[in-house]
């Protein structure tokens, strides 16, 4: 593979048909002298995922680039689904990601001037109470191949409407007991154009108004129009929109607003991840998960949580593109941008997952009954990759701890780490040879005696002869121990959304997408980690502190998230299946 920082281009050379419109109507002046103005609109109702990240690299880095500016906006006209927890993670999401507003505002901020200028439609004979209920109404609508019905009360008077909507919103009606619509086209092509709902009655209780408000417009109401009162000049949303834009046009020009355009674009769609708040949800309240930030959640909170860095995800979006339709970006590209990042950047360090005692006989001792006290101290670098990274001294004595899957009894074909009579070099320190393997009852290998040379300091060769294997190692008198949490994918499938008639998508679930480990072994420089610190544990992936760790507690409690695998181990789990 090439080095990916050359394969990261500046975002400005890859084509975008967004910016390009843009730079056509900045050139042409569509919009006078008025600056770029652009939105994120999200509704409160859960955590970003990694599809709004490309929602907001847009969003931001296209008003950046054109000089203009973005206000985020929460979408907020679902008091049921809404609350303030989600408000704040949104707002932290989007400033890790590196973004500042311009201005924070909420659809609810316009409640008023929303109602207000239903009032002119109402007067103007364009929009009308209907009784029907919701069924009744979705009855009428007709289909893809055969026009809609009116109501029997599309033709009430304005007077009537003007009246019944006032009470409406005065609290004088049940919930669902009517709506407002707009009066447009019931034989339109476009279902949304048919007499779409406006308003509907809901008694809740919303996140910032309170009780003030008992009538909550609609998406395609509100929208449009709060783009049009903050003058957003390109109002950037996901192709599930492209049918709504008639009618978002359509209520700019009744009202003569400030017309605000809607352009369209791709939705990110990642394999083997579900990319919907509603869904990510239910992943939550069923306790699937643990919670919104678990590391195995597509979340932002999640990714920040497992070790993912703004500026790899950066790199993703902007490398998958944009596009008018709709399509499926490998996890594997997502990831080769994030090992990427931290291959640059990772301090490197040694930690036994999964512990076996190596004990090297010919070792100088210490006085007798403190055989292990005799210490010495290898040089190793931090990051090779960066040698102003530094260097640090690593503990090594006598008895150590490697990896259990290092050592083999009776070594399979290919088998090139320790096995008895065997050579290999012990990261940064010496050659050892295994002579003998104490076993328990079971006959597992509870600990390894081994010899080694002393000339090989530094685990160099001291006359040209070759080792096939280098092994990390801890100190046994010095490691610390952690608890080390691995994560693989939380779906089973490509697609977790295709499922067969009668299932769950949750039934997708990965059962294995968290393993922990509690008895990891860790040289002792890692008891400073902190949150910010990304590792690279040696021949064993990328890791950094969990939040769950308590460094400074009795106990010292230690976590760690495995972000990555070294290698994509999943690749090589679906090539073996498919063999
Ligand atoms: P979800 O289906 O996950 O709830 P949503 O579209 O309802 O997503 P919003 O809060 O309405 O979420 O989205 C805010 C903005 O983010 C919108 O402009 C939306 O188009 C965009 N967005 C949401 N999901 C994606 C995605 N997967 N890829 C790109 N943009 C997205
Ligand atoms: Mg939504």
């Amino acid at each position: 593979m090439t080095d990916s920082h050359t394969e990261i281009q500046d975002e400005r050379t890859h084509s975008n048909f967004l910016r390009d419109q843009i730079a056509e109507d900045v050139r042409t002046k569509k919009y006078g002298d008025a600056q770029v103005q652009t939105r994120f609109p999200p509704e409160p109702n859960g955590y970003l995922h990694i599809g709004h990240a490309k929602a907001i690299f847009l969003d931001f880095g296209l008003a950046d680039e054109f000089g203009g500016k973005t206000n985020l906006r929460f979408d907020d006209t679902n008091p049921e689904k809404e609350e303030t927890e989600y408000v704040e993670s949104i707002k932290t999401d989007v400033r890790w990601l590196g973004f500042d507003w311009d201005r924070l505002c909420y659809a609810s901020d316009y409640f008023g001037q929303l109602y207000e200028w239903a009032l002119q439609l109402v007067k103007a004979g364009k929009a009308y109470v209907d009784d029907l209920s919701a069924d009744e109404i979705r009855r009428h609508r007709g289909t893809l191949t055969e026009p809609g019905t009116d109501s029997p009360y599309r033709n009430r008077s304005a007077e009537e409407n003007l009246d019944l909507f006032q009470r409406m919103k005065s609290g004088e009606f049940a919930d669902g007991s009517r709506v407002l619509r707009a009066k447009i086209d019931m034989a339109s092509p476009n279902l949304n154009m048919r007499d779409p709902v406006m308003y509907r009655i809901l008694h809740a209780t919303h996140h910032r108004t309170g009780d003030e408000w008992c009538i909550y417009p609609m998406y395609d109401y509100a929208h449009g129009q709060s783009d049009s009162i903050e003058r957003v000049t390109h109002s950037m949303c996901t192709l599930e929109f492209t049918d709504h834009q008639p009618l978002y046009k359509w209520f700019i020009a009744q009202l003569g607003i400030f017309p605000s355009q809607q352009i369209e674009f791709d939705r990110l769609n990642l394999t083997y991840t579900l990319l919907s708040k509603r869904k990510l949800l239910q992943l939550v309240q069923e306790n699937r998960v643990n919670a919104w930030d678990d590391p195995r959640m597509p979340t932002l909170s999640g990714m920040r949580r497992r070790g993912f860095s703004p500026g790899a995800i950066r790199s993703f979006v902007i490398s998958a593109g944009v596009s008018r339709t709709n399509g499926m970006v490998e996890i594997e590209m997502l990831e080769h941008f994030q090992r990427d990042d931290l291959n640059h950047r990772a301090r490197r360090a040694m930690a036994v997952l999964h512990p076996l005692k190596l004990v090297i006989d010919n070792y100088p001792e210490g006085p007798e009954g403190q055989k292990e006290d005799f210490v010495e101290f290898v040089e190793v670098a931090n990051n090779p990759e960066d040698p102003s990274a530094g260097t640090r001294q690593v503990p090594f004595s006598r008895e150590l701890f490697i990896e259990h899957d290092d050592f083999r009894e009776v070594p399979p074909p290919k088998y090139y780490r320790l096995s008895p009579g065997k050579e290999v070099r012990l990261r940064n320190a010496y050659f050892v040879t295994a002579q003998r393997v104490v076993k328990d009852a079971q006959g597992n290998p509870v600990e390894v005696h081994c010899t080694y040379d002393p000339a090989s300091r530094g685990g160099n060769s001291p006359d040209g002869r070759k080792v096939k294997s280098t092994m990390h190692w801890v100190s046994a008198a010095h490691a610390i121990s952690a608890e080390i949490r691995l994560y693989d994918k939380l779906f089973t499938k490509p697609d977790p959304g295709d499922v067969e008639e009668g299932q769950d998508v949750l039934d997708n679930l990965n059962p294995n997408s968290l393993e922990i480990l509690t008895g990891a072994m860790l040289e002792p420089s890692l008891a400073n980690a902190k949150l910010e610190d990304r590792f690279q544990f040696e021949r064993v992936g990328y890791f950094c502190l969990d939040p769950d760790s308590a460094p400074d507690s009795v106990e010292g409690k230690l976590v760690f998230n495995r972000t990555l695998p070294l290698k994509d181990t999943w690749a090589k789990i679906e090539k073996k299946a498919g063999a």
